[in-house]
């Protein structure tokens, strides 16, 4: 299927497209007022809460507070680079490898049984046991961007080497002691492909839990509807076009109560020898997956959103459809393939707007 030119019909999308980031832009297209909050601090990206219900301005402030309070916890226990004080978090996890369990906040233990757990339910393709590799990749990115003459690949021995402590098993999580143990002093977690989206779940359900509905959380482009618009209405999103060249959105679709997660290659590589390498790595064969420009995914849970998207972005699009059909939910699934042809299921297909 060709990218369809469909941007003309939704110049309202133009109206809040605040945020030119894989799941893209939420309409406002009846003049609804909305309230919005920005935060730039966390995860690394832009981070807007938008509420469409009717509370006061009041209320929503207090809501906002308490969600960028949330968003700034989970962002401090997932940091894989920076201790804060008070806290043992990822980073303190990796520095203790092989010497010792660590103690910490029970977020952070069924955060990290979530990203186990979706090792096995992605069939492998998501591992945030793979620190090592990734780190390898993301030194190589880092020196790449900053001196581009002299970017080059990582070592083939290194990244070999490193792939031999990638072993999920020796991540060994204690519930009832609330520790966390990194058994293989080489290994080390990077979390950056599903504990985004488990954030941003995570302020899902304090705001189900507390009964705020018509609420759209944004952090980096990972979209979380809450409900539907007050008249009922879905949100509308455009998921972005890799095709830098295109103004058009690669698909526009329907969003209620539902969550709305891109992987993609072509905002975070770095060029060696007029060649691209993005960063998401295909356990298989350690080098940036080559299959897709980028993979989105529309499910109702945020966190199975994001590692799905990172998933199946490392997989064919058939070995794809065969996990998906394991996985007892309602997802929709969008490909776009690097010569810009796309696919689709027909759980996406039924999202698509008209
Ligand atoms: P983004 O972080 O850009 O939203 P993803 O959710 O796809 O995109 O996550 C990509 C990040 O996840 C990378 O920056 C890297 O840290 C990590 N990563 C890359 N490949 C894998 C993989 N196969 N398994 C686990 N983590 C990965
Ligand atoms: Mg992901």
């Amino acid at each position: 299927m060709k990218l369809r030119r469909i941007y003309k019909n939704l110049i309202c999308l133009s109206l809040s497209a605040m945020l030119l980031l894989s799941c893209t832009a939420i309409s406002g297209c009846d003049n609804q007022k909305v309230k919005s909050r920005t935060a730039y601090e966390y995860f690394d990206t832009v981070s807007t809460v938008h509420s469409y219900g009717k509370e006061s301005e009041k209320d929503f402030n207090k809501t906002a507070d308490a969600l960028f309070s949330i968003l700034s916890d989970y962002h401090k226990l997932f940091d894989i680079y920076y201790e804060y004080d008070g806290i043992n978090n990822i980073a303190t996890i990796n520095k203790n490898a092989g010497k010792s369990p660590i103690k910490v906040d029970n977020r952070l233990i069924d955060a990290l049984l979530y990203a186990k757990q979706m090792y096995y339910t992605t069939n492998r393709a998501v591992n945030v046991a793979m620190g090592s590799v990734l780190k390898l990749w993301h030194n190589a990115r880092e020196n790449g961007l900053s001196s581009p003459k002299e970017a080059t690949l990582p070592d083939w021995d290194l990244l070999m080497q490193a792939s031999a402590h990638t072993n999920i098993e020796h991540l060994v999580i204690d519930q009832e002691n609330s520790t966390v143990w990194l058994v293989d002093k080489d290994m080390s977690l990077d979390v950056g492909a599903v504990l985004k989206g488990y954030a941003v779940e995570m302020l899902g359900r304090y705001l189900e839990e507390n009964n705020l509905t018509s609420y759209v959380i944004n952090v980096g482009g990972n979209i979380k509807a809450i409900g539907k618009k007050p008249n009922g209405a879905p949100w509308v999103t455009g998921v972005t076009n890799p095709d830098k060249n295109s103004s058009d959105f690669a698909a526009v679709i329907n969003l209620k109560d539902t969550s709305c997660v891109t992987s993609g290659s072509y905002e975070r590589y770095f060029t060696v020898d007029g060649k691209n390498y993005h960063h998401i790595i295909d356990p298989e064969t350690l080098y940036p997956s080559t299959y897709f420009t980028s993979v989105t995914v529309v499910t109702k849970n945020s966190a199975l959103a994001d590692a799905l998207s990172t998933a199946l972005f490392v997989m064919s699009e058939k070995d794809g459809r065969d996990l998906l059909s394991t996985i007892d939910q309602e997802i929709g699934v969008f490909w776009i393939y690097s010569d810009g042809k796309t696919a689709m299921n027909a759980q996406f297909e039924a999202l698509l707007a008209t």
